[in-house]
C-alpha cells in the first residue's frame, strides 16, 4: 500500500474528516502522517516533534478515532486517555484543540492544572472526562485525594517530555505512572531525544515506533531578531524612541499582562503614536475594530497579550516587538512567526529587563540560536546604531525542582538490567 499523503489516506471515521474540514485542515502535517496510523496501529510512540508541528493532532485525532468506537453511555466517564504536559498554558491549548477535534464525537475533554483552585477542578471532574489534559503536580494532588482514578486508563501521552523534566517533574510522573491502569498504549512528544529522555521511554514505553520531524519551530530566517537590555521603568520610553525616531511602520507589540497593554498604550497615545489595545478584557466588537484598522494600516501600533493574539492573521508585519519577554519560550516563536512572513524580512526586538535574561537564555535554547543582548543602539536618520553586546553575566541558578527524585527512583517498580545499556544518564541515578 503506497503511504498515506492525506487525511482521506488515514483510517479516520467520517465524523473527523468532517471536523478536519471544518478546521480548514487541507493536508495532514508530517508528523499527523507519520504519527497517527502507528498510534492506530496500537504502537507505543517515541515522537521527536516541537509546538507548531501539528504534533497535537497527529495523538488526539487517532485517540479520538479510537475512543469513539466504544463511546462510554453513563453519565460519569471514565478517564480513558491522559495527556501529561509542562505548563498550564500547554494544557489549556492541548484541551482546546482536543475539545475541537472531538465536539463531533461527543468526547468530554477537561484540564487540570497548577495555579488554580483545587475546589473549582474537582468540581470540574465531578463528571469525569474522557480525555484528561493535566500538569502533573496537580494531577498527582487529585490523585491522591482520590477526586480521580486512572484506573480505566488506555492511552497515555507524555507531552513535551523533554520539558517536563527539565522543570524537575519526574517525581510526580513516576507516581502518577502507580495510579495509570496496564496494559495500555503510552505516547511520548518532545523537542529533543536527549538521554533523560531516552531513559523515561525506556521505562514507559513498550517496544516503541520511532519517529522524528524536522522542527518548524526553527525561527525564519528572514526574521532578524534584536534583544536590548532596558530597565523595565524605562521600556515605555525606549519603545516611544524606537518607533519614532526609527520610523517604524505597523508595529504589533506584546506585554506580559492586561495591566500593562493598557499602561503602555496610553503611554504611546500620550506620545501622540496611533496606538490600541488587544486584550480578554475588550469585547469582542472591540477587538474585531481593532483588529480591522490595524490590517487596514489605519492604527499604528497594536499592543497586545498572547492570548488576545492567539489566531491573529497578519500577514508580513515589518515589526514584532517583546516588550515583555514571554516566559513560556515557545510564545516567542509564535510572536515572532508573525513577521517576516511570505518571503519579506521582519524584524523582531525584545526589550529584556535584568530579571527577563533567564527567559532569553531559555529561548535561545529553544531555537537553537543566540540572539545577544545590546545596549539600546541610537538612531540617526531613522537607521539604527547596534553597539556591542552586553558582556554575558551569570544568571541566579534555578532552584532545582528534582531535589527529591532520588528519593524514589524508578528501580523500585521496575528491574532495571543495566549491564545491557552503556548510557545512564544522571537523572535517575542517585
Ligand atoms: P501544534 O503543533 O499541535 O501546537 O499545532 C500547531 C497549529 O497547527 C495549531 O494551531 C493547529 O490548529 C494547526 N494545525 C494542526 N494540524 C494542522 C493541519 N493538518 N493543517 C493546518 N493546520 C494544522
Amino acid at each position: 500500500m503506497p503511504p498515506a499523503s492525506s487525511f482521506s489516506d488515514l483510517a479516520l471515521c467520517p465524523e473527523l474528516q468532517f471536523t478536519l474540514q471544518q478546521l480548514g485542515y487541507s493536508q495532514p502535517t508530517p508528523i499527523q502522517l507519520k504519527a497517527i496510523p502507528q498510534v492506530l496501529a496500537g504502537e507505543d510512540l517515541l515522537a521527536e516533534a516541537q509546538t507548531g508541528t501539528g504534533k497535537t493532532a497527529s495523538f488526539a485525532l487517532p485517540i479520538i478515532e479510537k475512543l469513539s468506537k466504544t463511546a462510554p453511555d453513563k453519565n460519569y466517564r471514565d478517564i480513558r486517555a491522559l495527556v501529561l504536559v509542562p505548563t498550564r498554558e500547554l494544557a489549556i491549548q492541548v484541551a482546546d484543540n482536543t475539545l475541537e477535534y472531538g465536539k463531533a464525537l461527543g468526547m468530554r475533554v477537561i484540564s487540570i492544572y497548577g495555579g488554580v483552585r483545587v475546589d473549582n477542578q474537582i468540581r470540574k471532574m465531578k463528571r469525569g472526562a474522557d480525555i484528561l489534559v493535566a500538569t502533573p503536580g496537580r494531577l498527582l494532588d487529585l490523585l491522591q485525594q482520590k477526586a480521580l482514578h486512572l484506573n480505566k486508563l488506555q492511552f497515555l501521552v507524555l507531552d513535551e517530555a523533554d520539558r517536563m523534566l527539565d522543570l524537575g517533574f519526574i517525581d510526580p510522573i513516576q507516581r502518577i505512572m502507580d495510579y495509570a491502569a496496564e496494559p495500555r498504549q503510552t505516547l511520548l512528544f518532545t523537542a529533543t531525544a536527549d538521554d533523560s529522555v531516552e531513559v523515561l521511554a525506556e521505562f514507559y514505553l513498550n517496544n516503541p515506533k520511532k519517529i522524528k520531524v524536522s522542527p518548524r519551530n526553527s525561527t525564519a530566517h528572514q526574521v532578524r531578531q534584536f534583544a536590548y537590555g532596558v530597565d523595565n521603568a524605562d521600556k515605555s520610553d525606549v519603545l516611544t524612541y524606537l518607533i519614532k525616531e526609527g520610523k517604524w511602520g505597523q508595529t504589533l507589540v506584546f506585554a506580559r499582562t492586561k495591566k500593562r497593554v493598557d499602561l503602555l498604550t496610553e503611554y504611546l497615545q500620550h506620545e501622540g503614536i496611533n496606538a490600541g489595545a488587544l486584550h480578554g478584557d475588550k469585547t469582542q466588537r472591540e477587538r474585531i475594530r481593532m483588529l480591522d484598522e490595524f490590517v487596514a494600516g489605519d492604527l499604528h501600533v497594536l499592543v497586545a497579550t498572547d492570548v488576545a493574539a492567539r489566531g491573529l492573521d497578519i500577514e508580513a508585519l515589518p515589526q514584532v516587538v517583546n516588550y515583555d519577554l514571554p516566559n513560556v519560550p515557545e510564545a516567542y516563536v509564535h510572536r515572532i512567526g508573525r513577521t517576516g512572513r511570505a518571503g519579506e524580512t521582519g524584524e523582531a526586538i525584545s526589550l529584556v529587563a535584568p530579571a527577563e535574561r533567564e527567559f532569553l537564555v531559555r529561548i535561545e535554547k529553544l531555537i537553537k540560536q543566540k540572539v545577544k543582548l545590546r545596549p539600546v543602539p541610537r538612531i540617526e536618520n531613522g537607521k539604527m546604531i547596534e553597539s556591542d553586546p552586553i558582556a554575558d553575566q551569570p544568571l541566579k541558578k534555578r532552584k532545582k525542582v528534582q531535589s527529591k527524585r532520588g528519593k524514589r527512583p524508578l528501580t523500585e517498580k521496575y528491574e532495571r538490567d543495566d549491564s545491557k545499556k552503556s548510557v545512564r544518564p544522571s537523572l535517575f541515578s542517585k
